[in-house]
């Protein structure tokens, strides 16, 4: 079984007489399908918005795009709040759902007029004495613990996740913050991740909706929204069914006439914080087959490696392969695809049934478009590659280029020890 490419051989030809192996591409035109899929999914309920997590891609042209389909950013850091700024989203077009926060960036979130999302109860001190005051708006992050169990097997361990506060805490936390001024009041859980099941969304609602009406009545405060945050995930594999956004927006719908509606909570808004469910499909890394090797193994050595796209080494992740030009050939060799890091788990694929490869032969390593790119680093004195955009019209901007040398030297001292540098 094979997954169909959104790019071709052809297309592929033509963009590598410009840009050398490897490199990421992504979809224009996918993303902005998806994008009005999730915003049709959801168009029952007026206050809904798409808070793209920034983490995911964090590349200003697709932040533009998303921009530009209505969404906006869900920051977890400094800098990302910063690009965020930089490219015109403002006040309540930021969520900074972030944990373990360093107190300075809260300031700049605050400045902002950024919707804080705050993981601990013992943020609201710290927020307080950061800032001097509690923003009108504010979001606490939820942990029910335990296991989350979806359907089909489905599970995750909120139990064991660092994020969020127990119902007693949240709670507590909602009170505290109504005292300290705050007026409108958002609720958040991220409870399972990469979830390929329409049920996921429907159920974490269900949880966050009962308890959005318990804490109406024992604290008073106004709810303006529920974050279901990120967690909707995508079919890497063949064999797996894709998420269907309309499905899952019913589903949501649905709870929400069940329990919010006979609350008199039928005002409240949706949010999503959704990065792999919005990016992944819609990016792929383009690499070069450069070596193979036959010892107690057959290997095919990519010019790619995990500092490119590091969720294989990191989780085991299966990233669907594509060797262009042979999509209908037998898939009768069975591989590893391999990167040059001085580490075993260099390994885009083990054991993968693929047809022979050829050196020279371009693979489509299908799925980066979240979480790809972003997790790059720079270890074996690896440099990131280029991302470049495939548009709608059908050509191709390089929308970031790839790492010189000079940029890996750049934060060394060239005027000291390194001034007879020739590079
Ligand atoms: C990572 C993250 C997301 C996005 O998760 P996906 O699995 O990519 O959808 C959303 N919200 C928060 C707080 C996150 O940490």
């Amino acid at each position: 079984m094979d997954k169909k490419t959104f790019v071709s051989l052809d297309q592929l030809n033509e963009i590598t007489k410009t840009y050398p192996t490897p490199f990421h591409l992504y979809d224009e035109k996918g993303i902005r399908e998806n994008a009005r899929k999730l915003k049709e999914a959801f168009s029952w309920n007026p206050g809904f918005r798409e808070y793209f997590a920034v983490k995911a891609t964090p590349n200003p042209y697709i932040l533009k795009i998303l921009q530009e389909c209505g969404c906006g950013t869900d920051c977890s850091s400094k800098t990302e709040l910063m690009l965020s700024d930089a490219l015109g989203f403002h006040g309540h077009d930021i969520m900074f759902s972030s944990n373990d926060t360093p107190p300075e960036e809260f300031k700049l979130a605050d400045e902002l007029g950024a919707i804080i999302n705050l993981d601990d109860i013992t943020h609201i001190a710290c927020l307080e004495e950061t800032l001097g005051h509690i923003p009108k708006t504010i979001c606490c992050r939820y942990n029910p613990g335990g296991i989350f169990t979806i359907s089909n097997g489905i599970m995750d361990n909120p139990g064991d996740a660092k994020y969020g506060m127990t119902t007693e805490q949240i709670t507590e936390a909602y009170q505290i913050l109504k005292a300290k001024g705050a007026e409108e009041f958002g609720i958040h859980a991220f409870l399972a991740s990469n979830t390929v099941t329409n049920d996921y969304y429907p159920m974490l609602a269900k949880v966050l909706f009962q308890l959005a009406v318990s804490l109406k009545k024992e604290t008073g405060v106004h709810i303006k929204f529920i974050n279901l945050s990120g967690g909707i995930g995508v079919a890497y594999k063949p064999e797996q069914k894709p998420n269907d956004i309309a499905k899952i927006g019913e589903g949501v719908r649905k709870v929400y006439e069940e329990i919010l509606v006979p609350a008199g909570m039928g005002d409240v808004a949706i949010y999503t914080e959704l990065g792999r469910f919005m990016l992944a499909p819609y990016g792929c890394l383009v690499t070069k087959a450069i070596h193979e090797k036959h010892t107690h193994k057959e290997y095919i050595g990519v010019d790619a490696c995990a500092v490119n796209l590091m969720r294989p080494a990191m989780y085991g992740a299966y990233h669907h392969i594509t060797v262009m030009g042979k999509e209908h050939a037998p898939c009768d060799c069975k591989y590893d695809v391999v990167g040059s890091l001085c580490e075993n788990n260099d390994k885009f694929a083990i054991d993968r049934m693929l047809p022979h490869i050829d050196m020279g032969d371009l693979l489509v390593i299908h799925d980066t478009g979240a979480h790809g790119f972003a997790m790059g680093y720079n270890y074996n004195g690896r440099l990131r590659s280029a991302e470049l955009l495939l548009k709608e019209d059908g050509s191709v901007q390089m929308i970031r280029r790839a790492e010189t040398p000079k940029d890996y030297f750049a934060t060394f001292d060239f005027s000291d020890i390194l001034k007879d540098m020739k590079y």
